[in-house]
C-alpha cells in the first residue's frame, strides 16, 4: 500500500506532524528506531520550558503563539495535562544579549512583562539568588510542557486519527522516485509514499548527506537536585527561567515528577559528535560538579542532594536558527529537527507547519528565516 506520508523520528516533532497529517485524514505511517518515548534522542529529561519573549530572535514569537494554542489542542484531544504555566523569567547583565533580546521581544510583540532587578527577583521569587545588578524579564504565560508524555499523547491521537505508527524499526534508506513519492527501506521492510518527513532530530546529518555538518550533535547534561526548601521550587512559586552569569548560559524549572528542580548549562562541555552513535551517555563526576557549583552560587536553597543526571542530545546548526524546508531537487522530501537545543517548545507547531508544507504545498506560517537555503548556511 502507498501512504501519502511516511514521518521518520517519532520523537518531539514527528509525533506531533504524524497527529497534523492523521487529523487530515491523511494516511499515515511513523516508523522510529527506539521505543515511544526513548532516552536515546532529545526529548526526553521529562520537561521542556515554554516562553514567549523569545530572546534569540523575536521572529519565533508568532508560531510560539500558535504552539502554544496547539498544545492546548493535543491537551483537549488527549484529555491530559501537558502544559503547566510558572512565569518565565530571562535574565542576565542590563547590557547582555539575553536580558536585551528577551525585553526587545517582548516590547516588540505587545507581551505582558515587567522588568525586575536581581534585588527584586530574589523578593517576589525567593529561590533565585542572581547578581543584585542583574536585570529579567518576568513573563507570566511561560511555563513547561511534559515532554515525554506529549509525545506519547501526540502519537495516540494520530492512531485515533488512523495513523499507523512502528517503534523498534530503524530507517536504513531512502529513495526518491521519479513519480515524485518516495521508497523507504527499514530493518523490518520497505514502503512506498508520496510525501515523506524526515525528523530524526540528532540523526539528522546521516538521514540527509546535505545536513552532514550543519546539524550537528552535541552531548548536553541535565541535573536534578532535592533542594533544602522544596516549597520555593514547586510550580506556582519558581517561574522557569534563562539566565546568563558569568560561567556561562542556564536554563531549569520547578519540580515536576522527579523530586528534584531542575537545570542545565546551555553547550554544557562543548562535546559535539559526528554521530549520535558515539555519544558519551553516562554522566560522570565532572558534570555532576560544574552543575552543582552553578546551584550552589545561584540558587543554594535548591543545591540538596542530587536526585538524578541525564544525558541528552542537542542538534546545531551553524547559526542556532531551526532549520525546516523541502529539500531541494526533491520537493517530496521534508525536513525538520536541528533545533539548536531550543525546539521542543515548537514541536505543536512544526508538527503543523510540516502537514500544511506536505498537504497544501505551502505553509501559512512565516518560516522564511528558517529555511535550509539561507545566507548564514551557504557555502557550509
Ligand atoms: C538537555 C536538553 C534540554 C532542552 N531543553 C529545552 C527546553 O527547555 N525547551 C525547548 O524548547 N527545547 C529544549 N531542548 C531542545 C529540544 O528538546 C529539542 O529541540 C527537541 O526535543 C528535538 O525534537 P526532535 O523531534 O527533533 O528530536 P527527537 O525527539 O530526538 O526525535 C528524533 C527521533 O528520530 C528517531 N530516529 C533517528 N534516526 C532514525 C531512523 N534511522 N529510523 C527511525 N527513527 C529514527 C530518534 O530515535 C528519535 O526518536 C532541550 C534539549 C536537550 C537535549
Amino acid at each position: 500500500m502507498e501512504f501519502d506520508a511516511i514521518v521518520v523520528g517519532i520523537g518531539g516533532m514527528g509525533s506531533a506532524a504524524a497527529w497534523q497529517l492523521a487529523r487530515r485524514g491523511r494516511r499515515i505511517l511513523g516508523i522510529e528506531r527506539f521505543d515511544i518515548p526513548h532516552a536515546m534522542g532529545s526529548s526526553h529529561g521529562i520537561t521542556r520550558i515554554i516562553r514567549l519573549p523569545y530572546y534569540e530572535d523575536p521572529r519565533y514569537v508568532p508560531l510560539l503563539r500558535r504552539a502554544y494554542e496547539l498544545w492546548r489542542e493535543i491537551e483537549a484531544a488527549s484529555g491530559e495535562r501537558l502544559l503547566i504555566i510558572t512565569g518565565s523569567i530571562d535574565a542576565g547583565p542590563e547590557d547582555g544579549e539575553l536580558f536585551q533580546g528577551a525585553l526587545a521581544s517582548a516590547r516588540l510583540h505587545n507581551l505582558a512583562h515587567q522588568v525586575l532587578t536581581g534585588s527584586q527577583l530574589v523578593e517576589r521569587f525567593p529561590a533565585y539568588r542572581l547578581p543584585p545588578a542583574h536585570r529579567a524579564v518576568y513573563q507570566p504565560e511561560g511555563g513547561f510542557i511534559a515532554s515525554e508524555r506529549a509525545i506519547a499523547a501526540h502519537v495516540r491521537a494520530a492512531q485515533s486519527a488512523g495513523a499507523e505508527i512502528h517503534a523498534r524499526e530503524r530507517v536504513l534508506e531512502w529513495t526518491p522516485r521519479a513519480d515524485r513519492g518516495v521508497s523507504v527501506i527499514t530493518d523490518k521492510g520497505r514502503y512506498e509514499a508520496s510525501t515523506l518527513i524526515l525528523t530524526a532530530g540528532a540523526w539528522m546529518g546521516e538521514m540527509v548527506p546535505r545536513l552532514g555538518g550543519l546539524a550537528v550533535p552535541e552531548r548536553q547534561v541535565l541535573a536534578w537536585l532535592h533542594p533544602h526548601r522544596p516549597e520555593l521550587f514547586e510550580p506556582a512559586r519558581f517561574p522557569v527561567f534563562n539566565v546568563a552569569v558569568e560561567e556561562g548560559r542556564y536554563y531549569g524549572l520547578p519540580i515536576f515528577e522527579v523530586p528534584g528542580f531542575k537545570f542545565g548549562r546551555y553547550h554544557h562541555r562543548g562535546e559535539t559528535v559526528t554521530s549520535p552513535d558515539g555519544l558519551r551517555r553516562e554522566p560522570d563526576a565532572e558534570d555532576e560538579r560544574m552543575l552543582r557549583e552553578f546551584a550552589d552560587r545561584y540558587f543554594p536553597d535548591g543545591a540538596g542532594p542530587t536526585m538524578a543526571l541525564r544525558v541528552c542530545m542537542f542538534t546545531n546548526t551553524p547559526d542556532e536558527d531551526f532549520i525546516i524546508d523541502r529539500m531541494r531537487g526533491f520537493p517530496q522530501v521534508l525536513i525538520a529537527s536541528p533545533c539548536s537545543g531550543h525546539g521542543y517548545k515548537f514541536c505543536s507547531v512544526i508538527g503543523e507547519i510540516l502537514a500544511e508544507m506536505a498537504v497544501d504545498g505551502r505553509t501559512r506560517h512565516n518560516i522564511d528565516f528558517l529555511r535550509l537555503e539561507r545566507p548564514a548556511l551557504e557555502g557550509r
